[in-house]
């Protein structure tokens, strides 16, 4: 199934399909309108950031794991506990590379 969005500057719907730029350790995702090359940035992550993503599913599958069998009484508390403190650090971490992001996506040396 096509998912399909459509430009805000020209209203041409376009497919969903993500390009990427690496500048450094930083990599920005952006869709890219093939009519008018409009840039959307959909997310921009650097090394910090893909790891606390990591970390952050890595704590998922154990939440999934501890429903499934015996463990701790306090394991669970303490696996929301670590993913609430990575939610906050990803918050606070995003705002500043989203800004990174749409800078690099709007600098007139990008090719
Ligand atoms: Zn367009």
């Amino acid at each position: 199934m096509n998912k399909f969005v459509y430009c805000d500057k020209c209203g041409h719907n376009f497919d969903i399909s993500l390009s990427e730029i690496h500048k450094g350790d930083i990599i920005v995702q952006y869709l890219e309108c093939p009519a008018c090359k409009a840039k959307y940035h959909v997310c921009t992550t650097d090394t910090e950031m893909r790891r606390l993503i990591k970390k952050r599913l890595t704590i998922l599958d154990k939440i999934a794991e501890s429903r499934e069998k015996v463990v701790p009484a306090g394991t669970s508390q303490k696996l929301q506990n670590e993913l609430k403190k990575i939610l906050t650090l990803q918050k606070k971490l995003n705002s500043r590379l989203k800004k990174c992001g749409e800078e690099i996506l709007n600098s007139p040396d990008m090719t």
